[in-house]
């Protein structure tokens, strides 16, 4: 489960009550899994990082002070914000130039990759295991007022609902059996139903990644897709063996 999760965990996991083993130590369980979790963080937060960057994969900034933020802690906590240096030089371009154009917006990023292995997917996402990818957060207002506020914890599963005369991908998915395609609604670990959907700053933000030469594609849901209106056949959709893309947008480079 840690492999799956965090990449390395299950590795430091087996070292960690390895030792404790060859030791014959009798120590209590809850020393091992204090000491677990220091060596977890020592090893993601400092042997990791230059490793994974010599094997062509650098991590994302980890604290909110700069224009491009985890949306929530847990993704580096896990391992999971890990990029080739190319999507990650795109990434900080656009979240400067998003944050010259309005300084009280930056870009959260949510799932990216683990640091090692093409090919190791980060599960639930199938696609996430090369570096190329990475998953933002749309922009809300509060009030009317613009900033970084989210609807959901984790930053999935709230989704920005389909109007009665728009496309309802949901509907279409469900209808022909993939049960899955609206899941994440059940991962949100909490939210806020006081913020609204903010077209404009999202509409920028797709703008600005489209019109990268370096962008392969975009993948969002139907409705969303026709409201920007962007006319850019970089934005595609995903299918249904996949889950809804009204909550994110899915950002990947050649
Ligand atoms: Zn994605």
């Amino acid at each position: 489960m840690l492999t799956v999760l965090t990449q390395i965990g299950g590795t430091v996991w087996l070292f960690n009550f390895g030792v404790y083993k060859v030791l014959k130590s009798s120590k209590s369980k809850r020393v091992k899994v204090l000491s677990f979790i220091v060596a977890y963080l020592l090893v993601s937060f400092l042997v990791i990082p230059p490793i994974a960057e010599s094997l062509g994969r650098v991590p994302l900034p980890i604290t909110k002070s700069g224009t491009l933020i985890p949306h929530n802690y847990i993704t580096p906590l896990l391992n999971r914000h890990y990029v080739k240096p190319k999507l990650k030089s795109e990434l900080l371009d656009i979240s400067n130039s998003i944050n010259t154009d309005n300084p009280k917006l930056k870009v959260s990023y949510l799932d990216a990759n683990f640091p090692f292995i093409d090919g190791f997917p980060l599960l639930p996402h199938l696609s996430h295991n090369d570096g190329r990818k990475i998953d933002l957060t749309f922009y809300y207002t509060q009030n009317k007022k613009e900033g970084n506020l989210k609807p959901s914890n984790m930053g999935y599963g709230k989704f920005v609902e389909p109007n009665q005369n728009e496309v309802n991908q949901t509907n279409i998915c469900k209808s022909k059996g993939h049960w899955q395609y609206d899941f994440a609604k059940f991962v949100t670990l909490g939210g806020r139903n006081d913020l609204e959907f903010d077209f404009q700053n999202t509409k920028k933000l797709v703008r600005q990644i489209v019109n990268r030469s370096t962008t392969h594609k975009v993948l969002i849901e139907p409705h969303i897709e026709n409201r920007l209106r962007l006319n850019n056949d970089k934005i595609r959709f995903h299918g249904c063996h996949a889950v809804r893309h009204d909550d994110h947008i899915h950002y990947q480079i050649k």
